[in-house]
C-alpha cells in the first residue's frame, strides 16, 4: 500500500486540476436548458475513467441523461464492487447569495467552492482517483471494480430503476460503495449504517356538498376541517408517540454498541436549537435526539388545505380540507403496509356524514447495512487508515433511495462512506468540499480497494 499512498501524495496538484475542470462543466440536470452541458459532463467522466486506466467504458442511453459505465475485472475468485456516484448537479439559484461563481472553482480556507463540489463530483472523484493510484503503480487492482455514474439524481433519477432492471448483468456486484453522506463532525468520521424510508400521504375529508351558513348549519353538521384536525391530533401524542395501531411492529432495535457510539459523538442541544430557529428541543423523551431522528420514525403534517383564508373574517363551513402528513420510517418498516395501517386508522376517525379519502403520494422503504457485514468492516478500517481515526457507525435521517434499488434489482448491499461534512451547504449557495477530505477520501478509496 506504501507506494500507492506515496504516489497519491505526489499527485495532488493533479488531482485538483482535474478536479476543477470536473466542476467547472454545468450539469445542472433538471435544467433542459443545460442538456449539452450534462451530456459534455458524462464524456468528461468517460474520458477521465479511461486516462485513469479503466476498461470497457461506456455512455449507455437511458431515455433521459445518459449513465456512465466502465470497469477492471482482473480479480478471478475475488469480489466485485459496484462504485456508484452521480455526475448531475443541483440548480445554483439564488445566484446573488454566492460569494464566488458556481462554475467557477475557487479554493477558500482549505476548501474548494463551486456547485457539486461536495455533492457529488468531489465525492465520486476521490473513488476514481484511488483507483487509478492502483492501476498506476501496481498495473492491478486488488479486487473487481465496476462504475456506475448517473446523471439524473438531482431530478429524481426518472430512469434509474429501469435502467437497472435492464442492465442487472452488467452491474452485478457484491456490493455497492457510494459517498453522499457527511461526518458527524470534523474530527468524527463515520459510515451510515441504515438510512429511513418514507411514507406520504395525503388525505381529504369531504362533508357538505356546498359551502355552509356557520349560523345556521353550526352544530348540525360534521365540519371537515374540525374533522381534519381532530383526526390530525389523534395520529400522535404530545410527545411525538405514534398512535396507529401496529406503527411500532417491525421497527428494528438497534445494538447496544450502535447506542454507545452515538453517545460518544459531540451532538450539542444549543447548536441544534440554533440551526433549527427553535427555543426548544421536542420529542419522545425517553430517546435522545440522535435517536429520534436516527431510530425512531416519525410524523409531521407537511402542509393543510382549506376553509377561508382571505383577510377578515367569513362564518362558513367549507365543503372539504386536505392535509399532507409524511411519515420517517426506520428499518424494518414496510411503507406499502405502513400506508394501510394509516389509511385503516384515520378513516375510522371519521364521523358519519364525512368522507374520507386517503392516498400514498410517494414512499422509500428504509434500508439497514449492519455494521457487523464484512463490506462495512472494511470501508471502517479504510477511513481509519486514511483519516486516523475509527469511523462511528452512525445512521441517517433522510433517504437515498437508490440504495433500496440495488438492494432490491442487484441484491447488493451499500456501504455509505462519509467524506463530507455537514455545513457542505449541499443544493444551497456556496457549496464546498473540504481538500482535506478530497485528499483523504483518495486515500481512502485505495485502502478501501485492499480492504474490502
Ligand atoms: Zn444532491
Amino acid at each position: 500500500m506504501e507506494s500507492v499512498i506515496r504516489f497519491i501524495d505526489k499527485k495532488h496538484d493533479n488531482y485538483l486540476n482535474e478536479l476543477r475542470d470536473f466542476l467547472k462543466i454545468q450539469s445542472i440536470s433538471s435544467d433542459s436548458t443545460k442538456n449539452g452541458e450534462t451530456r459534455r459532463c458524462a464524456e468528461w467522466v468517460a474520458s477521465n475513467l479511461k486516462s485513469s486506466g479503466v476498461e470497457n467504458i461506456q455512455i449507455l442511453e437511458t431515455g433521459g441523461h445518459p449513465v456512465v459505465y466502465g470497469d477492471y475485472l482482473h480479480a478471478a475468485d475475488k469480489p466485485t464492487v459496484l462504485i456508484y456516484g452521480h455526475y448531475d448537479v443541483q440548480p445554483v439559484d439564488p445566484i446573488e447569495a454566492w460569494g464566488t461563481k458556481p462554475f467557477e472553482p475557487v479554493i477558500k480556507g482549505g476548501n474548494i467552492y463551486a456547485r457539486g463540489a461536495a455533492d457529488d463530483k468531489g465525492k465520486l472523484f476521490a473513488f476514481i482517483k484511488g483507483v487509478e493510484a492502483w492501476l498506476a503503480v501496481r498495473k492491478a487492482l486488488p479486487i473487481n471494480v465496476k462504475f456506475f455514474i448517473e446523471g439524473e439524481e438531482e431530478c429524481g433519477s426518472t430512469h434509474t430503476d429501469s435502467f437497472l432492471e435492464e442492465h442487472k448483468k452488467l452491474l452485478a456486484a457484491d456490493a455497492v460503495a457510494l459517498s453522499d453522506t457527511a461526518w458527524f463532525a470534523e474530527g468524527f468520521p463515520c459510515i451510515q449504517t441504515a438510512l429511513r424510508g418514507l411514507c406520504y400521504m395525503e388525505i381529504t375529508v369531504k362533508g357538505p356538498d356546498h359551502d355552509l351558513h356557520s349560523g345556521s348549519f353550526g352544530g348540525i353538521v360534521a365540519n371537515p376541517l374540525n374533522v381534519l384536525g381532530h383526526i390530525i391530533a389523534g395520529l400522535q401524542d404530545e410527545d411525538g408517540k405514534i398512535l396507529i395501531p401496529g406503527f411500532y411492529d417491525d421497527v428494528l432495535k438497534p445494538t447496544d454498541e450502535e447506542l454507545e457510539g452515538f453517545k460518544k459523538l459531540p451532538y450539542n442541544d444549543a447548536e441544534m436549537k440554533r440551526c433549527a430557529g427553535v427555543s426548544s428541543i421536542w420529542g419522545e423523551s425517553e430517546f435522545t435526539p440522535l435517536e429520534r431522528i436516527w431510530i425512531r420514525p416519525t410524523l409531521d403534517v407537511n402542509g393543510l388545505i382549506g376553509g377561508y383564508t382571505g383577510e377578515g373574517s367569513k362564518t362558513v363551513i367549507t365543503t372539504r380540507g386536505t392535509a399532507k402528513i409524511s411519515m420517517r420510517l426506520v428499518a424494518d418498516q414496510n411503507p406499502v403496509k405502513i400506508a394501510k395501517q394509516f389509511e385503516q386508522y384515520v378513516k375510522k376517525m371519521a364521523p358519519k356524514g364525512i368522507e374520507l379519502e386517503a392516498k400514498k403520494l410517494t414512499s422509500a422503504y428504509p434500508v439497514h447495512f449492519p455494521a457487523s457485514s464484512k463490506f462495512v468492516q472494511g470501508a471502517s478500517r479504510a477511513m481509519e487508515q486514511a483519516f486516523g481515526k475509527k469511523p462511528t457507525f452512525i445512521r441517517e435521517a433522510f433517504s437515498i433511495p437508490i440504495t433500496y434499488s440495488f438492494l432490491k434489482i442487484l441484491n447488493a448491499p451499500s456501504v455509505l462512506i462519509a467524506l463530507g461534512h455537514p455545513d457542505d451547504n449541499l443544493h444551497g449557495p456556496n457549496e464546498k468540499f473540504s481538500l482535506e477530505h478530497f485528499f483523504g477520501g483518495i486515500k481512502m478509496a485505495a485502502y478501501f480497494l485492499n480492504e474490502f
